[in-house]
């Protein structure tokens, strides 16, 4: 079943410890897309300058994500995200930010990304999120993610479009400020009272933890020693996860389990190099060998639990 994302789709520039890149390609919706592309097909809705070019559309090309409602503003510039991150690669720090031709984005769908089943919507204005998902009322499975930003400027609004999806995709901070609840479980449990059927709790470097009304389900994140650039890495996850749930065309806790586990192979590709680069030159066999190498890692089922007996 084919999946629709709203979302950021930009130019960063980008600072870690391991190196700087000055203009990449970037923004939620791309990494999103980019990640779920491999799994199903793809609408992305957002909005590029003229200063986007033929380098950037080529990447979406090659992974055949509908671009049709990706609308170009021809004498505007496209957003542009300045950040660093210092050793600790799990908090990213905003240095400058541009909305440029985002300031004014009005997302308009065209039929064929609303006859999607399943929709993302990605880090936007919550009222945006709202009138997004208003515009698919025949959409199976939606989910969404937020930022601090919105946490503290509209909690109002963001609740109310919180209430029209199905599962939300937020950081732990997030769930924690969203709710004002330091204790996660609980957090999780009060974001499901708006009616969410799944909640998805991402935390970095150490993974994820799924909350549903009856199961609870942690993955850690796949262990790497080379990792580059987390830029776009809770996008990545969250178009693994919704991208392997629109392959399968439907959600039981059983296929929630499975995309979290897609969802961090997924993220684990994209930050072994800077922007969308490792994910853009991946290939389907590479995904299927770290879902088996994960699942063996992760597998508990040979562990011995009986206590040696007594001598
Ligand atoms: P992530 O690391 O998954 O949280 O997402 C990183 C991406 O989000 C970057 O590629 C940025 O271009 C994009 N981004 C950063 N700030 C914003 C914002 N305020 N609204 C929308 N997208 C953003």
């Amino acid at each position: 079943m084919s999946l629709t994302v709203v979302g950021s789709v930009a130019f960063d520039a980008l600072e870690t410890p391991f190196g700087k890149r000055d203009k990449i390609l970037g923004g939620a919706a791309t990494h999103f897309s980019l990640s779920s592309s491999f799994f199903t097909e793809v609408n992305a809705v957002g909005v590029v300058g003229g200063d986007f070019s033929d380098n950037e559309w080529a990447v979406f090309k090659r992974h055949h994500i509908n671009t049709d409602d990706i609308e170009v503003v021809a004498n505007g510039k496209t957003f542009f995200w300045r950040g660093r991150y210092d050793f600790d690669m799990n908090t990213a720090h905003t240095l400058d930010t541009q909305l440029n031709v985002f300031e004014t984005f009005d997302p308009k769908l065209s039929e064929g990304s609303k006859s999607a089943k399943f929709l993302f919507l990605a880090n936007i204005l919550p009222m945006l999120q709202r009138q997004v998902r208003e515009q698919m009322p025949s959409a199976d499975f939606v989910a969404m993610d937020t930022m601090n930003f919105w946490i503290t400027s509209m909690k109002d609004a963001l609740i109310e479009t919180i209430k029209v999806v199905d599962c939300i995709i937020i950081n732990d901070a997030e769930a924690r400020q969203l709710t004002d609840e330091p204790n996660i479980h609980k957090a999780a449990k009060k974001i499901m009272e708006y009616g969410i059927k799944a909640v998805v709790i991402k935390r970095g470097e150490y993974g994820a933890t799924l909350f549903t009304k009856d199961g609870y389900f942690a993955v850690p994140a796949y262990p790497l020693e080379s990792v580059f650039d987390p830029t776009g890495a809770g996008d990545t996850f969250a178009g693994g996860f919704m991208g392997y749930l629109a392959s399968q065309g439907t959600v039981t806790d059983d296929t929630l389990r499975r995309a979290m586990i897609y969802g961090s192979v997924m993220a684990s590709f994209n930050v072994e190099k800077f922007g969308t680069l490792r994910v853009d030159e991946l290939d389907y066999p590479e995904i299927t060998e770290r879902f088996k190498a994960f699942k063996k890692m992760t597998h508990f089922e040979d562990i011995p639990f009986e206590r040696a007996s007594a001598a």
